[in-house]
């Protein structure tokens, strides 16, 4: 751990898991660079601050209505936090600066917020600070989505259904009909194009962006985006390998019990199941799912979050005796230690909704994949997983019994999956390199340090 070198950061990150993972590593990396680490949080989805000690939290007010929080419209709690945090932030943000010029806790170097705030620009400007935006997506998706409202404009729906498998030449490997599910429903077309486009307008004035990918997994993408932004980009992923152990910063308590049963477990003989924590299924999906499951007569743990099947509290829609007839080869958790429960040696395949986190989780430990994308940049991963690196098998949506099992067998025992196994352990070896010393992510946070060092 290198001394504190009397700078500090805020870090301002979005409140959604997937958002606040990458921020507290990112906190977590600069920390141990010797710069001191403040994050600035909305009530909605507060992280853990016992969870980080060396760490100072300020909660700013939201504004959000219980209903609002518990809504399951992403893009309307984004557009309504957008809305209601600038003045708490500015505010919190002027007692910081003037608390700074007394007291002892470093000089505030600048603010890096996540690319879903679009407000954060304007206030840093005032403030004189620097901004660096995080990008928790893919850099492939994160340049892609920004055209989401161009394409629109260019007629790009409808499509006949002959050409759903084409691919999408300006937005490579999506196909057309992933694109379309990108493109949000008819009521979020107005919401969803606006938000983009404010993206791409704060974003373009910051001092950088920090992208939680690494060049070994982004390389074109990356080689393409000096023809939208001039600023320069540091893709330092992934973020959770650079400082060891990775500590949570899980919204939900882990379910603690998934090590000592995965212990009891052959090696790689168990699926793990998770769909993150914002996608939400049908009841019969549900059924789909774990009679899949069931069929396949292999292991799998399977994370099943309060509330994800839908007008059902937890598991009560399993038909009776379904448990007890696993003979202990199932475990159902409300929440798991991702990260543990991939590392670990019992763990042979993960069945994901594709989340950026979880897709470089699952490559970090060399866990091959079954893709079940449902919105947004999952589709595009699953794309990457599945036809690009070729550690995967797409699912391409068919939530039935017989395609979970049989997708489960043929990662799980067939020849198959034994080479996508060999694939994905390569590419792992690749990814952990690069941030190692020497390696690409290593050298790009090097590079970042020395920037906020500059100013
Ligand atoms: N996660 C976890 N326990 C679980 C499920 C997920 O700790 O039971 C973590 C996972 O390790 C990842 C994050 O939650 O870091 C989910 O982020 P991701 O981008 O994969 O998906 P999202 O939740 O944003 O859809």
């Amino acid at each position: 751990m290198e001394k504190r070198n009397k700078r500090r950061m805020i870090l301002f990150p979005l409140p959604l898991q997937g958002c606040i993972n990458p921020m507290l590593q990112l906190a977590k990396i600069l920390f141990s660079r010797g710069f001191s680490i403040t994050i600035i949080h909305t009530r909605f989805n507060a992280p853990k601050s016992s969870d980080h000690p060396l760490f100072t939290f300020l909660q700013i007010p939201d504004g959000l209505s219980e209903t609002q929080k518990q809504s399951r419209d992403v893009l309307l709690q984004l557009t309504l936090l957008n809305n209601n945090c600038e003045n708490p932030l500015r505010e919190c943000l002027t007692n910081l600066i003037k608390g700074s010029e007394t007291e002892e806790g470093g000089e505030i170097s600048c603010l890096i917020d996540d690319s879903g705030w679009v407000f954060t620009q304007s206030v840093a400007d005032s403030f004189n600070l620097p901004r660096f935006v995080l990008c928790a997506y893919k850099f492939t998706f994160f340049l892609g989505h920004l055209l989401v409202p161009q394409l629109r404009r260019e007629g790009f729906l409808p499509f006949p259904d002959s050409e759903a498998e084409d691919s999408v030449p300006a937005f490579q490997p999506l196909r057309k009909k992933d694109l379309a599910r990108i493109m949000g429903k008819k009521d979020q077309v107005e919401p969803l194009d606006a938000y983009l486009v404010k993206i791409l307008e704060t974003t373009k004035p910051a001092s950088g962006l920090i992208v939680m990918s690494c060049e070994e997994l982004d390389r074109d993408s990356l080689s393409e985006s000096h023809k939208v932004f001039a600023f320069p980009i540091y893709p330092i992923g992934p973020p959770h390998i650079h400082v060891v152990p990775a500590s949570s910063s899980s919204l939900f308590e882990p379910d603690q019990s998934c090590t000592p049963w995965l212990d009891k477990q052959e090696t790689r003989s168990v699926m793990y199941v998770s769909l993150g924590s914002i996608v939400t299924i049908t009841e019969s999906q549900f059924l789909e799912i774990a009679c899949g499951l069931r069929q396949t007569n292999l292991s799998f743990l399977w994370v099943v979050r309060p509330g994800s099947v839908q007008g059902r509290d937890w598991i009560e829609s399993l038909p009776s005796g379904f448990m007890e007839g696993l003979n202990g080869k199932g475990k159902i958790v409300k929440w798991a230690p991702q990260l543990d429960v991939l590392a670990h040696r019992a763990t042979g395949g993960f069945l994901t909704h594709n989340g950026w986190n979880s897709t470089l989780e699952s490559i970090c430990e060399g866990v091959p994949m079954i893709s079940l994308p449902f919105v947004w940049d999952q589709l595009l991963n699953a794309r990457f997983v599945s036809d690009v690196w070729r550690i995967g098998i797409h699912l391409e949506g068919r939530i039935e019994r017989r395609e979970i099992e049989s997708a489960v067998i043929r990662l799980m025992v067939e020849p198959e999956g034994k080479q996508i196994r060999e694939r994905v352990n390569a590419l792992r070896d690749e990814v952990r390199r690069s941030v190692q010393r020497g390696g690409s992510s290593s050298r790009y946070l090097d590079d970042l340090v020395d920037r906020i060092t500059s100013f």
